[in-house]
Order: C-alpha cells, then sequence, then structure tokens
C-alpha cells in the first residue's frame, strides 16, 4: 500500500524542499522574489538551479526542459541533459542559474500568429518561479512563460499570469474599502478543473484512422445501446478503470496535483477526474499534466484516453468544468457569502462584478471556449449552450431583486436586507450540479464556467473572465472609494449593475428553444461557431479591455485571432483527408467485397434455378449498391469543396468557407457511410464499430 502523504509532492522542487535544501538567506530572498514577482538575480538564481540540480538527480533525472504552453493548447518541452565535459574525457552534472531563468528553444514551427514573423525574433522561456519545478520521466521540468524578443506573449500563460496581476491590483483596492484588508497582501483567483474524457481499447482504437488522427470518430453507426438507460453515471467503476485511475492518482499525487474525486460519466466508457482547486496559474499548469498523464497512463493499461470533446456521435461528449473564484492569501474566498454586515455587502459587490463582466464581455468568454470540437458540444442540449447567461438560483435571484426594488428580502425567517446592516440568509450550495445547462452557473461559493471543451487548456477562459472582473472592480473602486456614505453608494451600484446587466442572469433551461428566442430579445450574442465567435478578438470594445489591463497588446489579439482560425480549419481539413482517406483505402474495398459476395450467390443461385428477383441477396445487393454510389459521390463532393478552399488566402475567409462548405460535405458523406454500417456484414467492415469502442472496457 502506498503511503499517499509521503508520495504526494514527491516529484516537486516545492516549498518544502527549498527550504531543506537551499541556504536560508537564499530561501527567503527567493521566497521574496517569488511573492513580490521580481526577476531573480544571478547569484541567487545559480544557488537554486545547482540544490533544485542535486535534488532532481538524486530522483533519478538525467535532464532538465523548460516546460511551456504555446498557443497550440497543449504543453511543449525540449530536452536538456545535465551533462557537462571535464579533463580527463569525464563529465559532471552541471546546471546554471542562467540555465534555470532563461531559455532560448528553436522555437520557429510554433503558432504566432505572425508575432515573429513581424518582429523577426526568436522565442525565449523565462521561469515563472511561481510554479514550482518537478519531475517527469526522468526530466527536471522548469515551468516558464514563452515570449518573444520584443516580449509578447507566445503562449496561454503569460497573459493569464498578467490577468491574475490586474485582478489583484482591483481586488486589493475593493477589500480596502470594506476595511477587509487587514493582514491581506495579495488576492489571486482559484479554479477547480472538473476534467471528462472516455477510455478506450488500445487495439480497437489502433484500427482507426480517425481516432489516431483527430481523436475522434468520423465514421460509426449508432451502437444497439447507447447512454439512454443512465446506468453508467455514478456507477460501478469496472476493475480495468479502476487500475487506470489508481495509476493516475498516483502519478499526480507525486506531481502535487490534488486529484480528489473520479467516477463514471453519462456516455458508456465516460469518466471524470476532478481536483481540489488551487491558484489559477497551477491549476492551469497541472490540468495540463492531468491531461497528459491520462493518456500516457491509459497507454500502459492497454487503453487510450480520448479528451476530444465529442469523440462519438450519438452519446455526450466531454467537457470541462471550470469552478472560479477568488481568494485572499489569507484564505478568505471572496465568493463565500460572508457573516457580518460588511462581509455580506462586500460578497454581493463582488458578485454583481462578476455578473456585469460576464454581460460586458459575453463575446469574449463564447470565444474563449470555442475550438472545433467544442462546436459539436454547445448547444448540443448536452453542453451549455453558446449563448453565455448565468445562473444564480432563486434566493440569491430574490435577495438582488429585493436590493434593486429596495423591497425587504423576506425569506421563511422575515430577514430584512439593508447593506451594510444586514446578515444574508444562508444560501443553499448547489451541490448536485442540478442546473447543468447554465454555462456560468454560481453554486453556493464559486461559479462554474461550464462551456468548456474537455480538450481545452483553461488558461484562456481564465484570463478572460480575471480581466473582466479586474476592469469591473476598477470602475466600481473608483466610484466607491470618494463615497461619502458606502453603503448607499454600494445600495445604488448594485441596483444600477442589475438595471444595465440584469439581462445575462437567466436560471431556467438553457436547453430548451424559447431560451434562444429570449437570448435574442434580451440582446446576448449567440455566437454558434467558432467562426461567429473570433471576432471577438479584434473587437475595438475588448482590445481595449486588454490593453487598458496589459494582458494582451493589438498584436498579441491578432495573433490570437489568426492562430484560432487557422487551428480551426486545419482541424477540420484533417478530419474530412481521414474521411476520404477511411472511404478510398477501407469503406470502398469492404463494400466491393461484400456486393461480390452478393452476386457470387446470385449467380450461384440462378444457375440451380432460382428466381433470383427481390430475393433477399438481390435486395441487400441493390441497396448497397445504390448507398454505395451515393457514397462515391458525395466522395466527390467533399474532395471538389477541399479544393475550392486552396485558392482562398484570408484566414476567416478560410474558416467561413471550411464551415460552410466542407462540414456539409463531411457530414452528407458520413451519413451514407455509417447507413453502409448497418448494411455491410462486420467482417467486412473494415473498422470496429460503436458497440466494440463503447463496451471494450469489459471488466
Ligand atoms: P460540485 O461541482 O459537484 O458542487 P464541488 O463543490 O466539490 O462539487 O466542487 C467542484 C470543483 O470546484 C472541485 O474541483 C473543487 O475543488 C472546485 N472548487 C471548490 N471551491 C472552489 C473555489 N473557491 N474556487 C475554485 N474552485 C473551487
Ligand atoms: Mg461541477
Amino acid at each position: 500500500m502506498t503511503n499517499i502523504p509521503e508520495l504526494f509532492g514527491s516529484s516537486v522542487f516545492n516549498d518544502t524542499v527549498m527550504k531543506d535544501r537551499l541556504p536560508s538567506d537564499a530561501y527567503k530572498e527567493l521566497k521574496k522574489t517569488i511573492e513580490i514577482g521580481k526577476a531573480l538575480d544571478v547569484e541567487l538564481a545559480n544557488v537554486v538551479a545547482h540544490a533544485m540540480k542535486d535534488w532532481a538527480v538524486e530522483k533519478g533525472a538525467t535532464h532538465f526542459t523548460h516546460w511551456f504552453q504555446p498557443m497550440t493548447g497543449f504543453t511543449a518541452e525540449k530536452h536538456d541533459s545535465f551533462i557537462q565535459p571535464e579533463d580527463g574525457g569525464r563529465i559532471i552534472m552541471h546546471f546554471s542559474g542562467k540555465e534555470l531563468v532563461k531559455g532560448e528553444p528553436d522555437a520557429s514551427s510554433f503558432p504566432s500568429g505572425g508575432i515573429r514573423a513581424t518582429f523577426e525574433a526568436r522565442g525565449y522561456t523565462a521561469w515563472d518561479p511561481t510554479s514550482y519545478a518537478f519531475i517527469k520521466d526522468d526530466t527536471l521540468c522548469i515551468p516558464t512563460a514563452f515570449f518573444s524578443y520584443s516580449g509578447e506573449a507566445l503562449d496561454k500563460k503569460t497573459p493569464l499570469l498578467r490577468s491574475m496581476q490586474t485582478l489583484n491590483t482591483q481586488a486589493m483596492r475593493i477589500l480596502k474599502i470594506f476595511g477587509n484588508d487587514e493582514g491581506v497582501t495579495q488576492v489571486s483567483t482559484t479554479a477547480g478543473c472538473e476534467q471528462e474524457y472516455f477510455l478506450v481499447d488500445k487495439e480497437l482504437f489502433n484500427k482507426r484512422p480517425d481516432l489516431i488522427y483527430t481523436g475522434r470518430t468520423l465514421f460509426g453507426a449508432k451502437s444497439p445501446k447507447g447512454q439512454e438507460m443512465d446506468d453508467h453515471y455514478f456507477g460501478a467503476i469496472k476493475p480495468r478503470v479502476k487500475e487506470f485511475m489508481y495509476d493516475l492518482n498516483n502519478e499526480l499525487w507525486k506531481l502535487g496535483v490534488l486529484s480528489k474525486t473520479e467516477h463514471n460519466e453519462v456516455a458508456p466508457a465516460q469518466h471524470e477526474m476532478a481536483p481540489i482547486f488551487e491558484t489559477t496559474n497551477l491549476a492551469t499548469d497541472h490540468n495540463q499534466l492531468t491531461m497528459e498523464l491520462m493518456r500516457k497512463t491509459a497507454q500502459k493499461h492497454g487503453l487510450e484516453c480520448l479528451l476530444h470533446e465529442k469523440p462519438f456521435a450519438g452519446v455526450n461528449g466531454s467537457g470541462k468544468h471550470n469552478n472560479w473564484s477568488l481568494s485572499t492569501n489569507t484564505g478568505t474566498n471572496l465568493l463565500e457569502p460572508g457573516k457580518t454586515p460588511s462581509q455580506n455587502a462586500q460578497f454581493l459587490l463582488f458578485l454583481v462584478a462578476t455578473i456585469k463582466a460576464v454581460d460586458e464581455y459575453q463575446d469574449m468568454i463564447r470565444l474563449s471556449v470555442a475550438s472545433a470540437g467544442n462546436d459539436h458540444r454547445l448547444g448540443a442540449n448536452e453542453a451549455p449552450p453558446a449563448i453565455v447567461s448565468i445562473f444564480l438560483g432563486e434566493e440569491l435571484t430574490a435577495i438582488l431583486k429585493a436590493i434593486h426594488e429596495g423591497e425587504d428580502y423576506t425569506d421563511e425567517k422575515r430577514t430584512k436586507i439593508n447593506l451594510g446592516v444586514t446578515v444574508l440568509p444562508p444560501l443553499p450550495k448547489d451541490t448536485t450540479d442540478r442546473n447543468r445547462t447554465s454555462p456560468f452557473a454560481f453554486t453556493g461559493n464559486k461559479f462554474e464556467l461550464r462551456s468548456l471543451g474537455s480538450a481545452a487548456s483553461v488558461a484562456g477562459p481564465n484570463t478572460v473572465l480575471n480581466t473582466a472582473v479586474a476592469d469591473v472592480l476598477c470602475g466600481f473602486a473608483d466610484e466607491l472609494e470618494g463615497a461619502d456614505d458606502l453603503n448607499a453608494a454600494l445600495t445604488q451600484l448594485i441596483k444600477k449593475t442589475l438595471d444595465d446587466h440584469g439581462r445575462i442572469i437567466f436560471n431556467g433551461n438553457g436547453y430548451d428553444d424559447s431560451w434562444v428566442k429570449e437570448a435574442e430579445s434580451r440582446g446576448l450574442t449567440n455566437a454558434k461557431t467558432l467562426v461567429d465567435a473570433a471576432p471577438a478578438y479584434i473587437d475595438k470594445k475588448n482590445v481595449e479591455l486588454f490593453k487598458r489591463h496589459k494582458v494582451y497588446n493589438e498584436v498579441e489579439l491578432q495573433s490570437r485571432y489568426d492562430i484560432k482560425l487557422e487551428k480551426y480549419w486545419k482541424t477540420l481539413n484533417i478530419e474530412a483527408l481521414t474521411m476520404v482517406d477511411m472511404v478510398k483505402k477501407g469503406i470502398i474495398g469492404a463494400v466491393i467485397d461484400f456486393m461480390n459476395e452478393l452476386t457470387d450467390v446470385l449467380a450461384k443461385k440462378k444457375t440451380l434455378g432460382f428466381d433470383v428477383d427481390g430475393c433477399m441477396e438481390d435486395s441487400l445487393l441493390k441497396n448497397v449498391s445504390a448507398n454505395a454510389d451515393i457514397m462515391m459521390k458525395r466522395l466527390e463532393t467533399l474532395e471538389g469543396a477541399l479544393m475550392g478552399a486552396q485558392d482562398i488566402e484570408d484566414t476567416m475567409e478560410i474558416a467561413t468557407y471550411y464551415r460552410d462548405n466542407v462540414i456539409t460535405a463531411m457530414n452528407e458523406l458520413r451519413c451514407v457511410v455509417d447507413e453502409l454500417e448497418t448494411l455491410v456484414p462486420s467482417r467486412y467492415w473494415p473498422y470496429p464499430g460503436y458497440g466494440e469502442l463503447l463496451y471494450s472496457v469489459v471488466q
């Protein structure tokens, strides 16, 4: 039996290790550097690097890498060994402060959306000392930010850190206004990322080019059993999956990831892991590690972990819930309704600030969760709609309404709400995930952004949320700092905010068609696809927001816009080419073989004097043949659609073209191929079917 407390964090160069291994002066200085976020000086860097290397080598590490998060949405690493030649043909293990602090990976092949081309600069990586170094695969990994020579962020981490900084500044101003800043030196955002995934048998996976190349099935007739019995959700975990989870937990715990909850999800073969929340930059790093380790650990168990947002048609896809809150360094959750009138008032201010931020920047929030894969989920009655709205629950909505209308809020106990005087009634916690249809739900002491796709990096959505809320808090602080009567000013501000932004609050069923109409009449945006959402990146209001808070400059936003669109159409292009390939190399052959068998039987029957007109083989042959003809036409249409994209230059135009032409052609081809799959015996069909894939993990 593993000793979990001992195992936990054993591969992390964390605070305890630093304290143990660094001379006490160096330790103190490093802590200071981390806290105030100033650059490390060379001498200190050398001391830290030395201690890190000794520790890592003792643990069997041979290499080090700057571990960073380029705009691919994955993590990147380039390994260097610690070896350094010495006289006499010997080597020593060496790692310098310079190597710790800064790296220059030849990063020219990472997407930069033209930033590097414009500035003709290389990419640099710089240690983010707020995230601990760790050992993975015998390599000391140093979490870093990745930026261009001229300082543009080439990664997802840098803007996130910037957004946390601006939120810190503004939230501190608010705490001061309420006199709740005693002993508080920092406000950080926190995130807990619930991660969904599928597990399928590796051997079956290997037989499906679509899964290999695109992470999702591009063909596949429905299996007789899907998720209709609701018998998988929270069901008993199969032994093979349990073994996988056991291993995964151990690996995650070693790296200091607070893996906490695991259960079966709605679809067959679908599961979820939820960690305990932490500071957002750590949660972001840890979610990346979680996804990586899920894949690796699955392989060890003869499984493949699918993180795609929609691996199978007809059953639920996978999402990622980003639970979000703000916390002081003294451990106060600022979205926790308070126990005293002043804490209450402050809580309500943070609450309405979030409401306003989400309403004002709903287009950016929508965009932050957009991906080709997530387009399959949002609005498809298995995930929140593409329309952004906020669920507050009845209780809280009633409280806000009472403040807004100047009425007394009356619950069973007939409490009167007078800001700064009244204590709020206890709010029920939304522990059961009741309103799954809301994209952004208040769940008692945090918000849960539920629209993320399972494969997404959580950096983007958190960057947007943090910056938008920081901006609103800044405006609020400006208004309240000079107020003579704080409670009156606050009541006024809450009223006005609800007047202007109350439209974003929706407690009803987000899957209902009537919501789409209602949302439209409320003036909420409904960007159905990534292509519709993308322009938010270059929208003036948003550019101004991010510039104001020094989170993204215009160049950085433009590059993200380009990359988002480019990734979208390239994903579709790969999917379409894979379909073409599977039809030509696999499916046509299978169909011909089957037709061959049928014609053989028909010929034999005829020679024996049977009347074959309308017999089983005859009608099957006609059906298969007719569908095969349709398949060929649709294959040509898809190939034609792909050709049509070749002369388009503008990224937005290409992306739009793929959405409007290629997707349709793909869907039509799939439809007829899936029909053929139901007609052709499985001994001819070249690919394992849905039933096999979804129920492959049998015990
Ligand atoms: P549920 O969503 O079922 O109500 P929990 O309340 O336990 O479940 O939380 C779900 C996720 O939210 C977990 O990852 C948890 O750590 C995270 N979470 C809880 N509190 C916070 C917080 N203050 N900030 C960010 N995430 C949080
Ligand atoms: Mg949840």
